[in-house]
């Protein structure tokens, strides 16, 4: 037999009860997590998203409401009456926030059954994740996914507060508009009144924010879903949150103390204080220091020990000298086995354009005054592991060949690339023995800003043999490299900064171009035509021209930064309807086909 709630008042969450409370009466209500029958006395645990108390039924004391309890299973929603009572010394459970006491159950309303569900909130096993997506409800009642959507919350309210603090409005930007230019596949809506005609689910704010500042909001943000259909992997969403801002005059300096605040104040309500400013690295540096341009600043950095070798020594080795010779080094790894070395060659991905030297202690033989050299250059410890990685093959001429600085060239990125890929493979792998990665409460190691800056303009498309936006196509070049637009795309710097974390990029962003001379430059560069140009982009081409500021901004991914303050391994356990990695929401069932109607309506015909 059910029971209506009527007028009954919860008086208390479940995990909110003390010692304090002994004595007063309590109305609780929520599930029942776990039932301990002990024969004459039940024992129930009710569950909400504060925690747990225990109620106590008493056969004895209370025959009639024993025996309702009787009835109860995982899951069921009750309120439970009853009187506080402090619990003895030895029946405190110090594992849950009410532990020193207990509720004396007075009476007991069923406010709804539940089915056995196909796994519980309390389960210390995990099902499968399809199983978790399929029934998301009974997966966002566990304790863990309960906390990390409270942090969600928490974080995103600071960062909106602190925001707002500073001056920036939160300003709303349509869903239902035009393909915006981040890259991706645009997901399309058609239109009912318009057959034939789509809009687009925005990939960015972009275009509107940039719009703002024209129209006078001098300070932007805002929370905000970004739609890209995108061959998804392992960790991506096709619709995802960014912190998103622009604002008028700003130095890049601005844009990134504004972020620091706003970080500031996500990670404090995370229980963690981190120090700002951020270190700042160029992207050529990070390329040859890190070869990435998302360093992970946790494990030493490489460096280029060509010098090291006599001309003589790298002819010996097959090196070319004209090619970067760079020492990867793995604190703390200790002598390998032989087994262990000889899985290292097989982790370079370099696509013949580098070789990796794994056997240190053979070249030490060979080549002692060398090894020497590049120990100290390094500065390895004895236990380190040194692995080389040189350039196979002579550089060839490439039509990029001048990315961003002479110094590196093609084939030197590609040198650094690889090697910096396999300063990763080897970290995860050695993960265990050098300790970098895991935390220790001190925010200055466990949480490795940086800003890269001064990313090149352009990227060489190979597969549509033209220059590319490598950020997108608003954003400003260097003042100073303005005049190589036509000469030299390649050398071109943007005004483009990334904030990376551990090796992990949080967001980017840029100082926008604000002439409409520069746009139709770099469109030109872009290999765009002026019709093109025109039908995508006219209306923001025309809005340029009515007294644009200068402005620039960025956005960061709020779903990844929830994770890493949760310690999630997956967005998907920090979104609470994610979707899976072919794109489907398993709890609803979309995508799904829709009726003939429907798509008649539309003006829609399927092929099959
Ligand atoms: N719209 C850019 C993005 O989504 C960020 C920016 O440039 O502000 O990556």
């Amino acid at each position: 037999m059910l029971d209506f709630l009527g007028d009954l008042r919860r008086t208390h969450t479940c995990g909110a009860l003390r010692v304090a409370d002994a004595g007063k009466k309590a109305v609780l209500m929520g599930w029942v997590n776990r039932r301990r029958d002990l024969g004459n006395l039940l024992f129930i645990d009710i569950r909400d998203r504060t925690g747990l108390t225990q109620i106590v039924f008493d056969r004895e004391t209370n025959p009639q409401l024993h025996e309702k309890a009787g009835e109860l299973r995982n899951e069921y929603v009750i309120a439970a009456i009853g009187t506080v009572k402090k619990r003895d010394a030895k029946t405190v459970n110090k594992n849950i926030s009410t532990g020193e006491v207990e509720l004396i159950a007075e009476e007991l309303r069923i406010l709804n059954e539940s089915k056995q569900p196909p796994f519980l909130p309390g389960d210390t096993v995990l099902p499968n994740e399809e199983m978790r997506l399929k029934y998301r409800y009974i997966d966002l009642r566990r304790e863990a996914m309960q906390r990390n959507v409270e942090l969600r919350h928490k974080i995103t309210i600071a960062i909106r507060e602190y925001l707002s603090s500073q001056g920036f409005f939160e300003i709303e930007t349509p869903f239902m508009t035009r393909s915006t230019p981040e890259g991706a596949r645009d997901y399309l809506v058609p239109s009912r009144v318009q057959p034939g005609s789509f809009y687009a689910l925005p990939q960015s704010p972009q275009l509107f924010k940039q719009i703002l500042m024209i129209s006078g909001f001098d300070q932007y943000f805002q929370i905000v879903r970004c739609f890209r259909d995108e061959d998804l992997r392992a960790d991506r969403q096709p619709e995802f949150t960014q912190i998103d801002l622009e604002m008028s005059y700003p130095q890049p300096e601005r844009v990134w103390e504004v972020v620091e605040g706003f970080l500031q104040a996500a990670f404090h309500v995370a229980g963690h204080e981190i120090k700002t400013p951020f270190l700042r690295m160029t992207y050529d540096e990070a390329i040859r220091l890190y070869g990435s341009d998302k360093p992970d600043l946790r494990l030493p950095a490489m460096s280029d020990v060509r010098d090291a070798f006599t001309p003589q020594n790298l002819q010996s080795l097959a090196v070319s000298a004209k090619l970067p010779v760079v020492a990867i080094r793995i604190p703390k790894v200790g002598e390998l086995s032989r087994k262990e070395r000889d899985e290292i060659k097989p982790m370079l991905v370099a696509k013949g354009k580098a070789k990796v030297f794994e056997d240190f202690k053979r070249l030490e033989k060979t080549f002692p005054e060398a090894a020497a050299k590049i120990r100290q250059k390094s500065g390895a410890e004895a236990d380190d592991l040194i692995v080389l990685v040189a350039g196979n093959g002579k550089p060839e001429e490439h039509k990029s060949e001048s990315v961003v600085t002479p110094e590196v060239k093609q084939h030197d990125h590609a040198v650094y690339t690889a090697a910096g890929l396999l300063r990763l493979t080897l970290a995860q792998t050695y993960a265990d023995r050098h300790g970098a990665f895991k935390r220790n409460d001190d925010p200055a190691h466990d949480f490795r800003f940086l800003w890269v800056t001064d990313f090149p303009m352009f990227e060489w498309d190979e597969e549509g043999q033209r220059w590319a936006a490598a950020h997108h196509p608003f954003t400003s070049p260097h003042e100073h490299d303005m005049d190589r637009l036509e000469s030299d795309p390649a050398a071109v710097r943007a005004l483009a900064y990334d904030c990376v974390l551990n090796g992990t990029e949080l967001g980017s962003g840029s100082i926008r171009i604000h002439r409409q001379d520069i746009q139709r430059k770099i469109f030109h560069a872009l290999g765009m035509t002026e019709e093109e140009a025109h039908s995508r982009f006219g209306f923001f081409l025309e809005a340029l021209e009515y007294g644009t500021p200068p402005h620039g901004g960025i956005a960061l991914g709020l779903d990844r930064i929830v994770m890493i303050l949760a310690e999630a391994d997956s967005l998907r356990e920090v979104i609470p309807f994610p979707k899976t990695a072919r794109a489907v929401d398993l709890m609803v069932d979309a995508p799904t086909p829709v009726s003939e109607a429907q798509l008649k309506e539309l003006g829609i015909q399927v092929k099959k």
